[in-house]
């Protein structure tokens, strides 16, 4: 899509700290990252959001949380957490689905 940052990071236009490719997803380091780890897997098609890959494309939608498992697993983490942003209400400013996996410091629930 047109204008979206992270279809542009997929298709190589801009740079990405790419950690891992798989067939349908790319995960790559979060430029403002809020844990020792914190990458983003992204699916390679644009969808807005969690629900709308979900509801288009469920494999595809399960390839991102096994390659965040793979991710963290690769760092060394068998705790780590997985955030969706759903809405502007609740933090989301990049409208191209991504999971955010988050590991390597103590995390507090609820979250903020
Ligand atoms: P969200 O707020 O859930 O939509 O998450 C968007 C995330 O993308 C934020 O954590 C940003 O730090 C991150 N981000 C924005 N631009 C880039 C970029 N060029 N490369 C990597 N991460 C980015």
């Amino acid at each position: 899509m047109e204008d979206c940052l992270f279809c542009k990071i997929v298709a190589g236009e801009i740079p990405g700290d790419i950690v891992l490719e798989t067939e349908h997803t790319v995960a790559f380091r979060d430029l403002n990252a809020q844990a020792p780890t914190h990458v983003l897997v992204v699916p390679r098609d644009h969808y807005a959001n969690a629900a709308e890959l979900a509801a288009a494309d469920p494999a595809v939608s399960a390839e991102l949380v096994t390659a965040a498992a793979a991710v963290a697993a690769e760092a060394g983490y068998d705790d780590y957490r997985l955030v969706y942003n759903t809405g502007t209400g609740v933090g989301q400013s990049v409208f191209h689905t991504h999971l955010h996996l988050l590991a390597g410091r103590p995390m507090t629930w609820p979250p903020g």
